[in-house]
């Protein structure tokens, strides 16, 4: 391709609405466009990267017997409805676009198709002879992300590759786990990234065990924490470790204490002079499940901890039965204006204890339909053991010492661990390792699903015993336009992108330095035939700019290996340029074809 024909235009300056330098760079270099919030256009150059990284995810998929398919994007209400989790998605998450077509009917724009693929499979499905099954689609998803932001890595519409598998049972789907598991790996070496795979949450997809390839990366918006010796590496979201020790407690006898100004942790601890191990901490979620009901949850976790919120929305969709719900819609931290909604009397924020009555929450027939009447009670494990513990005695301005379960309190009969891990915490598969903690981007995710939907939808098959059971599914997705960037994210200099030279645009870039000069343009023109056909993908700077700004734009780009015809010409030379180390030499140009090609073989099987 000729640069003069392209639509080529690259900024000198960074743009104002980029604020990561993988997003600066694809800006800057032309790659893409913003078109509105979370919206880009991906344009000439960045199509020929994503059409790189699909054909990779393809062929590793492919090995390992999946096949490609494409299903619809907009997907009928009814589906969702009978997964239970249209209200989620259109509701409490509000992450689906949804629409009503003219003959009334609702339709989601598809963020994820587990509903649309077991229709599917509940229709085609019948014997186990037909199984297993792993099916993909590498297609543009919708979501309408609270913050879309930096670029590529979270727009609401971008392009997933999206497996889902079908097996006759949990062994079976553990191995195409597996193989999955190791076709990511793969996919992620081939395309030149630095990655680590982590332990999960499964988030509203549900299910039970499922892994994250991170791209580690400083603008990463996941935290991961994982031990030097390579056995443990998490999501912040779902990681377990060892508390520190608890100090026993300095207070003897059990005691209300006048505490003015002790609503923070660390102001009682000051106060007291005690160790936030040695205090219980009370703290006060409003949930609302999608039947319309709201429950007040009290959390009691020790006082050096912090409360992971994913770990309760977890347990709280465990609980929804209870309160006659499925979903959870909402999570907070109830504020003044929401206290009003249920509460009695004002609550002694900073001063709750774990024996906060149920009479702050109204029970007259107005509110007791839509307020369950009783607190949810829940104690992290971090709590139990804990004795002549520290805290609050429900009246503003007073603490109690000296506490025990069983005695001035009781201990919550449902102990979960809520307990967010944090840098430092020991590991629970060798106290000697603590956690180390690194940014993450969340490129793919593998999930076992079980049998979540197909029990849902009532998708079956027939075993060889003649009974009918639910599909065992699985369900695997790779960001394919976030892996893009996130390419950027990891190589990148003061001058622009390097681009891993599987995924690169282009391989080479042969720049004539003054389109004045014949002799120039004569070599530059046959070496850029040569060398599309032998195969290298190759540009042609033939604009009438400067050399300078040809330069620059060559190295803004990415291009793995730049030529250019100049001066040593006539010597029967060029020079050759490698962008990731700015290595340069001069060349013999019968030479130029065969080391480039020779170069790119060698890139590509490392
Ligand atoms: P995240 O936690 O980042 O919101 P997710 O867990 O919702 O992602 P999945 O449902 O697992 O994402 O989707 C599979 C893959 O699609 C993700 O691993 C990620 O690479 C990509 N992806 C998800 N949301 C976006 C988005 N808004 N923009 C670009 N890529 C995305
Ligand atoms: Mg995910």
């Amino acid at each position: 391709m000729r640069l003069s024909q392209m639509l080529f235009v690259t900024l000198r300056e960074d743009p104002a609405e980029a604020e990561i330098p993988s997003h600066k760079l694809l800006l800057r270099a032309g790659y893409i466009r913003r078109v509105g919030s979370g919206l880009y256009a991906y344009l000439p150059l960045m199509w020929r990267v994503l059409q790189k990284i699909s054909q990779i995810v393809r062929e590793e998929l492919n090995a390992t017997g999946a096949q490609e398919c494409l299903l619809t994007q907009l997907q009928p209400s009814e589906l969702w409805k009978e997964s239970g989790r249209w209200d989620t998605y259109t509701k409490a998450e509000g992450i689906m676009f949804a629409l009503t077509d003219r003959q009334n009917r609702e339709v989601g724009l598809g963020p994820t198709h587990e509903e649309v693929i077991t229709a599917i499979a509940r229709d085609m499905i019948r014997s186990y002879r037909q199984l297993p099954l792993n099916l993909y689609q590498i297609q543009t998803k919708f979501r309408d992300e609270i913050r879309p932001r930096f670029g590529l890595m979270r727009g609401r519409e971008f392009i997933m590759k999206d497996a889902y598998s079908f097996h006759v049972d949990e062994a079976s789907l553990k191995q195409t786990y597996q193989d999955m598991h190791e076709a990511y790996t793969r996919i992620l070496k081939r395309c030149g990234l630095a990655f680590r795979a982590v332990d999960a949450d499964s988030g509203a997809i549900g299910g039970s065990g499922s892994q994250e390839f991170m791209v580690l990366a400083a603008a990463g918006e996941d935290e991961v924490l994982y031990t030097e010796d390579g056995k443990y590496a998490a999501n912040v979201e779902k990681a377990t470790s060892l508390p520190t020790d608890a100090e026993p407690s300095t207070f003897t006898k059990y005691e209300k204490l006048s505490t003015p100004g002790t609503a923070t942790i660390a102001t009682l601890c000051d106060f007291l002079k005690c160790s936030a191990t040695q205090i219980v901490k009370n703290v006060l979620y409003q949930a609302t499940y999608d039947n319309g009901m709201t429950v007040l949850v009290l959390v009691n976790i020790r006082g050096d901890q912090d409360v992971n919120e994913v770990k309760l929305q977890n347990e709280l969709v465990r609980q929804a039965g209870q309160y006659g719900g499925k979903a959870l819609l909402a999570l907070t931290v109830p504020d003044a204006e929401a206290q009003q909604k249920w509460a009695t009397k004002p609550l002694p924020l900073g001063y709750i204890s774990p024996g906060l009555s149920d009479s702050y929450i109204q029970s007259d027939s107005q509110t007791s339909k839509s307020f369950a009447p009783k607190f949810l009670r829940l104690a992290d494990p971090t709590v139990v053991e804990l004795q002549n513990f520290v805290t609050g005695s429900d009246e503003s301005g007073y603490h109690v010492v000296g506490a025990n379960w069983g005695k001035e309190f009781e201990l919550p009969k449902i102990v979960v661990d809520l307990r967010k891990a944090t840098v430092g915490d020991r590991a629970l598969h060798d106290p000697s390792q603590t956690l180390q903690t690194a940014r993450g981007i969340e490129i793919g995710h593998i999930f076992q699903l079980g049998t979540k939907y197909s029990k849902a939808m009532n998708a079956t098959f027939t075993n060889e015993q003649g009974e009918e059971l639910p599909l065992v599914m699985g369900c695997y997705g790779i960001g394919v336009s976030r892996l893009a960037q996130s390419a950027v994210e990891q190589s990148y200099d003061k001058d622009g992108i390097i681009f891993p030279v599987a995924i690169a645009p282009y391989q080479a870039i042969v720049v004539i330095p003054d389109i004045s000069k014949a002799d120039q343009v004569a070599a530059a023109e046959k070496l850029y035939t040569e060398l599309n056909q032998a195969g290298v993908e190759t540009l042609l700077d033939d604009r009438s700019e400067r050399a300078g700004v040809k330069f620059k734009d060559a190295e803004l780009v990415g291009i793995p290996f730049r030529v250019v015809t100049g001066r040593s010409l006539q010597q029967g030379k060029v020079e050759v340029v490698k962008r990731a180390n700015r290595e340069s030499q001069e060349m013999a140009i019968e030479s130029v074809v065969p080391t480039l090609k020779q170069w790119i073989a060698e890139a590509l099987s490392s």
